[in-house]
């Protein structure tokens, strides 16, 4: 089948009243820059409540159909062919032209029923007139099918515009909100498995996001910082440009580990990133961070451990995966096609500075007693890797 356009169902949750505009936005705008991935030329309008896409010229269904996908706010998409106005006798012929085409392989028994809409009131049959006429006239066109107007096997929903469109398929879209309708929120995006995907979770909810990360060198690569981008640039599929902020952490990093006792490194490290990474939401209107922590899963991430690295921040910490088992992450990551990308091999700056036996159960006390040690150099330093951050603009625009 050769279809030409497709409808664009969303929730209808936080649709409702004055805000219904300013979510119909957002959604438009990351459906335009999905299609940028795609061949062709597209319009994205809105009428009579509803967002359309229209293809201009010639495309390709699959891609248009898996780029869509990435739209959060999507409920559904509905593939569409149209017909110009030409008279029912028309309007009949083109019906079973299309459900012939789309269900050559329908065996005896399947069950249908016609939905129309007439929204061009003009038009000389009703609603009811065209339910009836067109479903006798599939019908006799293809006696294996049977009418069923409760719980049909088939819905080919007909809407009489000023031009007549037709469709029957409604393939699900990723649910959520659309971006942009939530605020923005920094996530702390490591090289590695959970923080992609803690990022991809908010971002589903309408949240825009920046990143953060934490770079070592000479202790970590460039092949890792190049790691990073790529992992940002897959997570922007879905949420819209990542202003990505790398941090030279080295310094930091030494300092912590010459002074501070070695089964604390992890804790206070993962301490003063929190409060970077706060500092650069704050001054980029973000309201929130966003980690990729789970309970459990390594010495850090203790309740205990949570709570001390908790206890440097003020804005709100949201952890989407923090009851999620390792599988469980994995598997979104998977979906989301961030997880080749993660397992790559190359060196991660917490692994590189990581204590034999890490505390589990930090003091905050002791913690926030030993980081007294770094008094003397440690102004200095945050304000260095600030100044120093380099930020990059991750996007799927060509
Ligand atoms: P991930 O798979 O996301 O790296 P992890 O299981 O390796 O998580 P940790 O290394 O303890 O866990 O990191 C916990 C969280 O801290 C990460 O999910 C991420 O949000 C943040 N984080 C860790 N290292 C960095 C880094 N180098 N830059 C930015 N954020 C980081
Ligand atoms: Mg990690």
């Amino acid at each position: 089948m050769e279809y030409s356009s497709f409808l664009i169902k969303y929730g209808e949750i936080g649709v409702k009243g004055k805000n219904r505009y300013l979510f119909e936005n957002a959604l438009m705008q990351q459906i335009k820059y999905a299609l940028k991935r795609c061949e062709g030329q597209f319009k994205v309008h809105k009428a009579e409540g509803r967002i359309y896409v229209d293809a201009l010229s010639d495309f390709d269904q699959d891609e248009v159909t898996d780029n869509l996908k990435t739209v959060f706010g999507i409920s559904g998409i509905c593939p569409m062919t149209f017909s110009e106005d030409n008279g029912f006798e028309d309007l009949k012929v083109f019906v079973i032209d299309y459900m012939k085409k789309v269900y050559a392989d329908a065996s005896e028994g399947t069950t249908f029923k016609v939905y129309a809409r007439r929204s061009n009131k003009r038009y000389p049959l009703d609603s009811m007139e065209l339910n009836a006429l067109l479903g006798e006239a599939i019908l006799e066109a293809m006696p294996v099918l049977k009418v069923d107007v409760h719980n049909p096997d088939i819905t080919l929903f007909v809407e009489v515009r000023e031009r007549i469109y037709v469709y029957s398929e409604v393939i699900p879209g990723p649910g959520g909100m659309p971006v942009g309708t939530g605020g923005k929120a920094m996530l702390l995006l490591s090289g590695g498995i959970d923080s992609p995907v803690a990022g991809y979770m908010i971002s589903k909810r309408g949240v825009k996001i920046d990143a953060v990360y934490f770079h070592a060198p000479p202790y970590t690569s460039e092949r890792a910082k190049q790691k990073v981008i790529d992992l940002a640039k897959k997570v922007s599929r879905y949420s819209g440009p990542i202003y990505l902020h790398v941090i030279n952490f080295t310094d930091i990093q030494l300092a912590i580990y010459e002074k501070c006792p070695q089964d604390e490194l992890t804790i206070i490290m993962r301490r003063y990133m929190m409060r970077i990474a706060e500092t650069i939401a704050k001054e980029t209107g973000c309201l929130g961070l966003i980690t990729g922590e789970s309970i459990g899963q390594v010495a850090s991430q203790t309740l205990a451990s949570l709570a001390v690295t908790n206890e440097v921040c003020t804005l709100p910490v949201f952890r989407p995966c923090i009851g999620m088992d390792k599988l469980e992450i994995v598997e979104i990551s998977q979906k989301i096609d961030t997880y080749e990308t993660s397992i790559l091999p190359y060196e991660d700056c917490c692994t590189i500075f990581v204590a034999k036996h890490p505390v589990t159960k930090p003091s905050l006390e002791i913690i926030a007693k030993h980081e007294h040690n770094l008094d003397e150099v440690i102004d200095d330093l945050l304000k260095n890797a600030l100044e120093t951050k380099e930020t990059i603009v991750v996007s799927t625009d060509e």
